[in-house]
């Protein structure tokens, strides 16, 4: 008999590679409260990141700027979609002194999508990014960036004053689902945001992501590898979706690990200088590991 939320009984119960532990331990309340202290967000407790036991415990987190509320409503996302407040002129300070008592060499920012700034939140970004370096010189960063609809190139030209960093974008699904993924996106867009970023700043790293188990084909995954490389992206994360919410998207499919695998191998192939491929990989997930560190 059919379950009664629709879901065959295989996709109703995660498969035993899918199952993870309780976060607990010293570390994990550490990073818990140094963000609660300071009013900080996480992509990594707004998406319901399943690494946040893992991440948290080594003291590593993803920081969201700008706000826990989104302009757009992505079918795959738990952030709540609404209207954002203006961006908080006390946070790059409160990032910056995460940072500190985190101990962290390495960070990664990411944002809601925020269609209402004509910025697109570029300038938050560059004024965290500055603030948290002039109080730790040597730190390492990576930013995972809205598409900046219709402000590519004054965001780039706004971003080119925090340089250097790894630069993300998340191209998320293949294209023949952006219409229920990705409603407010374009996947050209996306693929033309990375290019730009990648010609304006040849010696910079650019990054995305995709999630696998929404109801791509193997032709359409290859196809958005090789579309990301003709794009100039050098770095590549390939996850399993997981279904953050009741109203999210359901899943399609697990994917078995070694069908990551694969991937991992084929991305390596097309020539990605750093390929994380595995059912719990997310864009930042391990993201401080460097490139040429092919898994
Ligand atoms: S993978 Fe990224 S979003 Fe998930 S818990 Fe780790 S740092 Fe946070």
């Amino acid at each position: 008999m059919k379950p009664a939320s629709g879901k065959s009984e295989s996709l109703q119960r995660l498969p035993p590679w899918l199952k993870r532990r309780i976060p607990a331990g010293g570390q994990f309340q550490h990073t818990h409260h140094a963000i609660g202290s300071l009013g900080i967000e996480t992509i990594c407790t707004n998406a319901r990141c399943p690494n946040i036991g893992e991440c948290w415990s080594k003291g590593t987190a993803t920081v969201l700027i700008l706000g826990n509320i989104c302009t757009r409503n992505c079918g795959f996302c738990s952030v709540a979609t609404g209207r954002p407040l203006p961006p908080d002129k006390s946070e790059p300070q409160r990032v910056a002194e995460l940072a500190k008592r985190l101990n962290l060499k390495y960070i990664v920012i990411t944002s809601v999508d925020r269609d209402d700034l004509p910025d697109g939140g570029a300038g938050q970004f560059t004024d965290v990014i500055n603030e948290v370096r002039r109080r730790i010189a040597d730190m390492h960063f990576e930013l995972l960036v809205p598409d900046f609809r219709d402000c590519q190139d004054s965001a780039i030209n706004i971003l080119s004053q925090a340089l250097p960093f790894v630069f993300g974008h998340n191209v998320e699904t293949v294209p023949s689902l952006y219409s229920k993924a990705r409603p407010g996106g374009n996947y050209e867009r996306s693929l033309l945001l990375l290019k730009k970023a990648k010609d304006k700043w040849p010696d910079i790293q650019t990054k995305s992501s995709i999630m696998l188990g929404l109801g791509e084909t193997d032709d359409e995954v290859e196809q958005v590898l090789k579309d990301l490389r003709n794009a100039g992206c050098d770095r590549i994360a390939i996850g399993q979706y997981l279904q953050p919410s009741g109203c999210s998207l359901e899943v399609v499919e697990y994917i078995e690990p070694g069908k990551f695998e694969l991937w991992r191998k084929l991305a390596a192939e097309l020539g990605f200088s750093w390929v994380m491929s595995g059912p719990f990989v997310r864009s930042s997930y391990h993201a401080e590991e460097p490139p040429k560190e092919l898994r």
